[in-house]
């Protein structure tokens, strides 16, 4: 195979691929350099090593394939012929080349990129001379030390900026721009010193060798901590590797014509279709994300550099008609003239994503069919974030520039660790990570935070392009505050926070406010709206709810529910006004007793339901009969303040108390006495909830709605369980309905959630009129994982890659998977034999709004998913997009 593409004019090496192919071999920077070339954009001449290189380099313990090293020399004969003529290093004309890594999917910022290779101490004299520009010679050579020393000999960055910084302090000047051509040179020598320091050997002279020592850093970069933590969290798995772009040197640091810029061809937070990003003049690479200078707008590009900014504009569009796609640039400008040294398909927020896609129909360049598959459910989570509350008072003390829209508040950390150390002990706090400008190093703690705020920095900085990845609410730039990490505090407008306390950012609006700020649900409306009727179009599977309060129902049918999958009863028996009825109940030695506080909660529960079917008018609701163990609703054993309370509050003796917390505790609850179990022993509180539900069926009816119940039995592993239980409903109901006059259409059917149900779902769906797949306790069955115990194993499972991903988190299509789809089909056919009845099959369960169970969903045949209100939307676009 091929080890190396040249790229430059306006033509690049033919691959022979298809657009993923190319993107697999030469990686997505390498790929789009070699298309920016074939369209006619100005792109400086280079060469991409390929991914396989890269595999083959860890094949061999760490060592360039022996084949390869002629094809880089042969490659690089051809770019010195592209750009001039200049030499590799040629002391009297230098040729300077970056070595850029780039692998399939883009990893910002997580590898390392070697600039000014090339240069050393004969040819940055060359370059000075050729340039008539020694202050910008010098300036690239000690860029090169660091860059160099740093990425591809592990010396510590800091101790370069240390010296560039004591050079600084010695000379009274504050930026970098305004050390002289003798300063840098000094700063050269000294730079060398620490490079020496640490390597333990000169820094090298020959270009060629450094040229192969970077390629070398490059491929190892793929597996540093940070690539690997990124590809961790990103979960991306399956590639081979990095492609290393070798790529002429274009200099946006010569001065006040030269600079550097990254833009997005439309607004990456909003979506709008506006030219957005920012430049730097007189600069180079790195300097515009680093969030050492703070960059100028785009816009104001139109002033300094006129044609540039036309020209640009131009490419802009270019390149959105070629890719049908928004895209982020890169893009250097050498006295004058403008060279892209990247495209690529830009990172977004779901709510850009949902506006860009809508917008991109309607501007023809896409079709419905690819907006539904471009947007990302799990994205949409954005669309779906609270807002602060536009209603309350907030005092904003400062504003920096909006990175990734949303409202957040939390508790003020300073750093990434201090995020992950907190989080760790405190996993429900809101944590607000404060930080100068943030690093690849900090994506655990990112990752962590509520909300992301940074005092430099610009929209293209490392805190917002991650932010905006992740749908985290982050505001950048935030020049008016200043950190004080030794005192652990900041101060905004004169105001001090410490860490620990509260402060709140606006995303959508870059306000910072100190304290809380409440916020809002949001809403479905405008492109979002049409995005989702879009999918539906496509859609096979319906979506319902899990919702036991009529509040969440209607919100889910604002998103779209169909129906609710699981309404879960106990979640109704804490409530504060009957939960001392319910534990009356409990306490109960006596049927006779036990009806009596059955018939205390009854009404309440009746109430619930009314409200429930109002809400769902029209949908059907299914009902799971009590769950949980019944010890669920006593204090717990050793919880001594808790017994005498709630002593006192049935006015009972503490004993009687503990003597039933006692006799029903449990060494394994999540496998006790629970589900079906318990009508099953105590025939009578079925009865009291059958009732209630067809008792409220009635009454919505007669109200003139239309309700359909469905009445589920939980936990079932035995057909003869729900047989038995079975029956007694149906009396039950018939019962009601007798002495109301009125009948009502309902079903009763089981949850599918011990692995022996599954195994015998024939025999059951000769029973059950419907399925619902309770995936959770199907999958810590089936596992033996209880899965409120998975802390301390599951992180070492993820990642030895025992496990792919966690399964409670995405179906276990392997294990768990394979007893749905046996499920179904035992259970399908039995119906039908016995019955001549389409057997329905839904999922509940968290596994209902996962994308990827979704589409597992949909290959099984099921009929619904289930899923809670704020996942109905993202479930709904994953049914579409697994249908397309
Ligand atoms: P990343 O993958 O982190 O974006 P890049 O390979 O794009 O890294 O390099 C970082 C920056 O270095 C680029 O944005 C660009 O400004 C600068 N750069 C890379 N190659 C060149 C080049 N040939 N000439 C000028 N600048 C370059
Ligand atoms: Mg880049
Ligand atoms: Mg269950």
């Amino acid at each position: 195979a091929k080890h190396v593409y040249f790229f430059g004019g306006k033509t690049a090496e033919d691959t022979g691929l298809d657009a993923k192919g190319q993107k697999e071999l030469l990686g997505g920077k390498g790929a789009n350099l070699a298309e920016m070339c074939r369209i006619g954009i100005p792109v400086p001449p280079g060469f991409t090593i390929t991914t396989e290189v890269c595999a083959a380099y860890y094949e061999q313990g760490k060592k360039i394939p022996e084949a390869a090293v002629p094809a880089i020399e042969e490659a690089l004969k051809k770019v010195e012929a592209a750009f001039g003529g200049r030499k590799l290093g040629d002391p009297a004309d230098p040729l300077l080349v970056s070595v850029r890594s780039g692998a399939a999917l883009s990893m910002p910022g997580m590898m390392n990129t070697i600039l000014n290779l090339g240069l050393t101490d004969a040819s940055v004299e060359g370059l000075a001379k050729k340039t008539g520009n020694p202050r910008f010679a010098y300036d690239s050579y000690r860029r090169l030390i660091d860059m160099f020393g740093s990425t591809a000999m592990g010396c510590e960055h800091e101790k370069f900026e240390h010296e560039i910084h004591e050079m600084k302090k010695a000379k009274g000047v504050k930026l970098d721009t305004d050390l002289s051509a003798d300063d840098l040179k000094e700063l050269v020598t000294r730079y060398k010193a620490v490079y020496k320091a640490h390597v333990m050997d000169d820094f090298p002279q020959d270009p060629k060798k450094q040229l192969f020592l970077a390629v070398n850093a490059v491929f190892n970069s793929w597996n540093g901590n940070k690539a690997i933590e990124y590809r961790r969290i990103e979960r991306i798995t399956g590639l081979r590797g990095t492609a290393v772009n070798v790529q002429a040197m274009v200099f946006g640091n010569m001065g006040g014509t030269s600079g550097t810029g990254v833009a997005f061809t439309r607004d990456p937070n909003t979506g709008e279709n506006v030219f957005y990003g920012d430049y730097l003049i007189n600069a180079q690479g790195e300097d515009v994300v680093a969030g050492i200078r703070t960059p100028e707008p785009i816009a104001k590009l139109h002033e300094d550099m006129p044609k540039v900014y036309e020209q640009l504009v131009g490419i802009r569009s270019t390149l959105e008609k070629h890719y049908k796609e928004m895209q982020d640039i890169e893009f250097t400008v050498q006295e004058g003239v403008l060279y892209m040294l990247q495209t690529r398909s830009g990172k977004r927020t779901g709510t850009a994503a949902v506006r860009i896609a809508v917008e991109m129909v309607k501007e023809g360049l896409i079709d419905e069919t690819t907006a539904v598959k471009r947007v990302a459910p799990d994205s949409l989570n954005h669309l779906l974030q609270p807002q602060l509350d536009p209603k309350s008072k907030v005092e904003v003390v400062a504003q920096g520039i909006a990175a990734s829209p949303g409202g957040a508040s939390g508790i003020v950390l300073l750093s990434a660790e201090a995020v992950v150390a907190h989080a760790e002990k405190n996993p429900n706090d809101s944590i607000m990570l404060v930080r100068k400008e943030t690093s690849p190093e900090d994506v655990a703690g990112m990752h962590l935070a509520k909300g992301i705020l940074t005092s430099t920095g610009g929209k293209a900085s490392h805190a917002a392009v991650v932010a905006r990845g992740w749908g985290k609410p982050c505001v950048v730039g935030c020049e008016a505050m200043k950190i004080n990490e030794e005192a652990q505090t900041i101060t905004i407008a004169g105001k001090t926070v410490k860490a620990g306390e509260f402060l709140t950012i606006n995303g959508t609006t870059g306000d910072v406010m100190i304290g809380k700020v409440p916020t809002v649900a949001p809403s479905m409306t405008g492109d979002f709206a049409t995005l989702m009727t879009w999918a539906d179009k496509g859609r096979k599977l319906k979506i319902r709810t899990n919702a036991d309060a009529p509040a969440d129902a209607a919100k889910a049918r604002e998103f779209g529910a169909e129906g609710i999958g699981l309404c879960r009863t106990e979640h109704m028996f804490f409530g504060k006004d009957r939960i001392a009825a319910v534990r009356e109940m409990i306490l109960a030695t006596s049927t006779d007793d036990r009806k009596k506080a059955l018939a205390k909660i009854e009404p309440f529960q009746k109430a619930d339901f009314v409200g429930i079917f109002e809400a769902m008018d029209g949908y059907p609701v299914t009902i799971r009969l009590l769950d949980p163990p019944l010890h669920e609703f006593l204090p717990q054993k050793d919880n001594v303040e808790g017994t005498e309370d709630v002593a006192r509050q049935m006015g009972v003796p503490v004993s009687a108390i503990r003597e039933r917390v006692d006799e029903l505790h449990e060494m394994n609850p999540m496998m006790g006495f629970r589900g079906c179990r318990l009508p099953v022993v105590f025939p009578e509180i079925g009865d009291m909830q059958v009732r209630a539900i067809i008792e409220a069926a009635i009454e919505v009816k007669k109200k003139g709605k239309s309700v359909l119940p469905e009445i589920m039995i939980p936990l079932v592993g035995v057909v003869e369980e729900l047989t038995m239980l079975k029956k007694r409903a149906i009396a039950t109901a018939e019962e009601c309905m007798t002495k109301a006059g009125i009948k009502v259409e309902y079903q009763i059917g089981t949850m599918i959630e011990l692995p022996r149900a599954a195994l015998t779902a024939d025999e059951i769906a000769a029973e059950a009129e419907f399925f619902s797949f309770g995936t959770n306790d199907l999958t810590q069955m089936t596992f033996g994982f209880s899965r409120d115990d998975i802390k301390g194993f599951m992180p070492t499972y993820l990642k030895e890659k025992i496990l792919p991903v966690d399964p409670f988190q995405s179906i276990d299509v392997k294990g768990v998977g394979k007893l749905i789809d046996m499920g179904i089909k035992l259970g399908r056919e039995s119906r039908k034999a016995k019955h001549g009845q389409h057997l329905k099959v839904g999922i509940c369960g968290e596994h209902g709004g996962d994308p990827d169970s979704v589409v597992f969903c949909h290959k099984v045949g099921m009929d619904y998913v289930s899923c809670s209100p704020f996942r109905v939307p993202i479930a709904r676009l994953a049914a579409a997009q697994a249908a397309l």
